[in-house]
């Protein structure tokens, strides 16, 4: 067994987006954070002050990957141009394939209290960029919780664990996992990932302590180097993080704003067709 340990560790850039909701933004995403392919951007959002987030995002449109928001606390409601519409309630998922395009919004619904989650932005292979549009959608609910040795609580939204719990999303273009893993204090985490995975940790509560020793405490991610199985374990009383792999595309990324493609004609293809309203 060897141990996957941090080859990058950040605790990302303060941002804004949308009408100018606040953010702390993990990986990529116009800043100097790279991008862990298959993932692309991973934003973080986390405030009690209706001010920070109650602008939301008007509509804006994707196409060419798919979008995950994961909400710890707070309600968010999405609605496209084809009549889809829903909330993300504490606890829930939504993973959106763009495909081939689509405009939406994504606004609070709420006015005030703490909203806190995340967005991951996934990449899609070329062949799956310009599919039909399609919604994952699951509450909390519907997630299993893995009880594991010392208290420890793995949340599995998509992909399965190695011990046999699988969680709602599925997700072939890419075999992601996407856990949220609960550390009383004193626990860890372990899991194999195969070589040729990509993975990465993001502790939002607490601080954990990797195999070699190193941490990381709340918000940050670290990219996980190679070897076969992942381990983390709490440092310093309790913590939260999600735990998130998939397998790289390895293919050429050309990224404008919401559109994510293959080539540069691609992109003015996807430009031009938003503007004619072809969304
Ligand atoms: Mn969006």
């Amino acid at each position: 067994m060897t141990f996957r340990n941090p080859i990058r560790l950040t605790r990302g850039v303060p941002t804004s987006d949308g009408a100018g909701v606040r953010l702390t933004r993990l990986m990529g995403g116009g800043t100097d954070l790279p991008s862990i392919d298959p993932f692309l951007m991973l934003d973080h959002f986390d405030s009690p002050e209706a001010q920070d987030y109650i602008a939301g995002f008007p509509d804006h449109p994707h196409r060419g990957f798919e979008t995950v928001t994961y909400m710890l606390e707070g309600r968010l409601r999405h609605r496209d141009n084809h009549g889809h519409e829903g909330v993300v309630d504490s606890g829930g998922v939504q993973w959106m394939t763009a495909g081939r395009g689509l405009v939406h919004s994504e606004m609070p619904e709420q006015e005030n209290g703490r909203m806190r989650g995340f967005q991951l932005w996934v990449n899609l292979p070329a062949r799956l960029k310009m599919q039909a549009p399609a919604y994952q959608e699951h509450p909390q609910a519907a997630m299993p919780v893995e009880m594991r040795d010392g208290g420890v609580r793995v949340t599995v939204i998509a992909g399965a664990t190695a011990q046999g719990a699988r969680g709602p999303v599925s997700t072939a273009a890419t075999d992601a996992r996407y856990f949220d893993v609960t550390l009383p204090a004193g626990g860890s985490f372990e899991e194999p990932l195969a070589e040729g995975l990509a993975g990465f940790v993001v502790v939002y509560e607490g601080a954990v302590r990797f195999a070699d020793g190193r941490g990381i405490d709340a918000v940050g991610l670290a990219e996980l180097g190679a070897g076969d199985t992942a381990r983390f374990a709490a440092a310093n009383g309790p913590a939260r993080a999600l735990f998130i792999a998939g397998r790289p595309l390895r293919e050429p990324v050309f990224w404008h704003g919401p559109f994510v493609m293959n080539t540069r004609d691609e992109i003015l293809q996807a430009i031009a067709d938003y503007q004619d309203g072809k969304f």
